[in-house]
């Protein structure tokens, strides 16, 4: 007889190149990573920044995503995510790496009406980052074949190229996002962090096909379906 009420709910996961899955623990994000993005959303420059996405907000490559509610301008931001595999706290940015299970391309979707509502009312942004299915990820290539600081980096809707631009771009780099990110909580084996988008963010529409991807890991493919129909349980 199981000590729960009811059945545990699954365990959030993320495909690994080669074989097996990454239980996923937490999801943080990074906002106004790229100088070129900062600007396009009107925003000021910013010491590196978090937010959180739910686990099991996770979307696998090859899902279709149906279009969330309570939007009329849902937007992709292509990212690099990194997937910890050590735990630590007050990591030194020196050895962060040793911290890094591997890489993997994210997309962090972003309700932006609701986004820029929280924004002008001082309001948490969780409603628009942190929903339903907001959190595709294609799978991780462990770092033991290699760390990622440049690399293209770059997204296309229909075959539209929308963001193109490299790793090295990044305004706060990976091992001190770590550091700084391990000083605010402790990282767990099977966090995952999304590092922030370059320019060229916009919105998708149900049908569209989005593909993204970084030099040298796997592609990300996802398409944006209808709304889900109205009291579904699924
Ligand atoms: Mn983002």
């Amino acid at each position: 007889m199981s000590e729960f009420a009811l059945p545990p709910p699954a365990t959030p996961a993320v495909a690994i190149e080669g074989g097996g899955r990454l239980p996923v623990h937490r999801i943080y994000c990074v906002g106004r990573n790229y100088a070129d993005h900062v600007r396009e959303m009107g925003s000021q420059p910013t010491p590196p920044f978090f937010f959180m996405k739910p686990p099991d907000a996770l979307v696998a490559s090859g899902a279709a995503i149906p279009y969330p509610p309570r939007t009329a301008n849902l937007h992709h931001e292509i990212e690099l995510v990194v997937a910890i595999g050590r735990a630590g706290r007050n990591i030194p940015a020196a050895t962060a790496l040793e911290h890094v299970f591997g890489y993997a391309a994210g997309n962090d979707l972003t309700r932006r009406d609701l986004q820029s509502a929280a924004k002008q009312g001082g309001l948490p942004w969780d409603s628009g980052k942190g929903f339903d299915h907001s959190a595709p990820v294609a799978a991780i290539r462990p770092a033991a074949r290699g760390h990622l600081s440049r690399g293209r980096i770059w997204l296309e809707v229909n075959g539209e190229t929308r963001q193109d631009s490299d790793l090295a771009l990044m305004l706060t780099p990976v091992p001190q996002l770590i550091a700084e990110l391990s000083t605010l909580y402790e990282l767990e084996a099977g966090d995952l962090i999304f590092t922030g988008t370059p320019a060229g963010v916009g919105a998708v529409l149900p049908g569209d096909r989005l593909e993204g991807g970084i030099e040298g890991l796997a592609v990300l493919r996802n398409t944006i379906a209808p709304p889900a129909r109205a009291g579904g349980g699924a």
